[in-house]
């Protein structure tokens, strides 16, 4: 139980809406900081791997090419910023979360070093790409020329220690490269409980611009570490966001598009009415997602950070 903010430690939270997780169906209580404007449950549960089943993040073959396709532009044009920060040849890049390493194997592709930090249980058979479970704190100081957490920085117990953590690890003019779920969104607002990046157990942190500066603060020196940007990414996932969001709205059992995609579902009539209900929905859902972009009240907020030079 979380009685107290464990980004803030303030007492002054408060009860926002209760939430049913999709998967175990086990209801959970949503609370924010007054003070440092975090989301997060109340209940922190014990053993979080049994709410990540194997099918959680493993999708049918279409989905799981739109999200390669999707990796590779999204890989080339963090490739393309970096370029302008650095001028040694061979890069290391770290993600922090990294699954089975579909991103860093195209900075491998691209001539990069890689390595991969991910829960214990699923690392790199043959360690082509270094993916392991050991601790941020074995790499050595100053060692990465970027860092990426690409949606895993919501599923940390302790976020804090992690950046606190990787920012020693990167070099001076390195990035830290931070996509996470925005409770700012048009979309957060609009579906609340139901919102589908709300996404409890499994989302322990959902941060606000506000939020996040916070906790940066709190633990690291702005002299040492400084917000270069903010802005919401993925089309994708904010259009989708919008889809499943609204039907959750309609109907008791949450997430049911998601869990075609993820194959949890073997209800093929159900498919197809989904099918047909995002045939009806594609126009508006496009809509909302273009106006949340532009807002920059997207689903998906990229922090980039840099690391500065004395
Ligand atoms: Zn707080």
């Amino acid at each position: 139980m979380n009685n107290s903010c464990h980004n803030c430690k303030s007492k002054n939270i408060r009860f926002i809406y209760k939430t049913t997780d999709y998967i175990s169906n086990e209801e959970f209580r949503i609370q924010r900081c007054a003070n440092c404007d975090l989301i997060f449950p109340l209940e922190y549960p014990e053993d979080i791997n049994k709410y990540y089943p194997k099918k959680y993040r493993s999708y049918i073959p279409i989905v799981k090419k739109i999200i390669t396709i999707k990796s590779q532009l999204y890989v080339r044009s963090i490739i393309k910023r970096y370029s302008k920060n650095s001028n040694t040849i061979k890069n290391k890049v770290i993600e922090i979360g990294c699954g089975n390493g579909d991103m860093l194997k195209i900075f491998k592709n691209l001539g990069w070093d890689v390595y991969g930090s991910e829960r214990s249980g699923v690392v790199d058979k043959n360690n082509e790409l270094n993916i392991s479970n050991k601790d941020v704190d074995e790499y050595p100081n100053e060692y990465f020329d970027l860092a990426l957490l690409y949606n895993s920085f919501e599923h940390l117990y302790d976020p804090r220690e992690i950046l606190k953590k990787i920012t020693t690890k990167v070099k001076k003019n390195g990035l830290i490269i931070i996509s996470v779920p925005s409770h700012e969104s048009f979309q957060c607002k609009f579906g609340k409980q139901d919102w589908v990046h709300l996404d409890a157990p499994r989302h322990l942190n959902i941060f606000s611009i506000k939020a996040f500066k916070h906790m940066m603060q709190s633990i690291v020196n702005t002299a040492v570490l400084e917000i270069v940007s903010h802005k919401s990414i993925s089309f994708d996932l904010e259009f989708y966001g919008w889809f499943q969001t609204i039907l959750n709205k309609f109907y008791k059992e949450n997430n049911l598009f998601l869990k075609y995609l993820q194959d949890m579902s073997g209800n093929k009539i159900k498919f197809y009415t989904s099918l047909l209900q995002l045939v009806i929905l594609s126009v508006p859902c496009a809509i909302l997602s273009g106006l949340s972009m532009i807002s920059n009240k997207g689903a998906i907020t990229e922090i980039i950070l840099k690391k500065k030079s004395d």
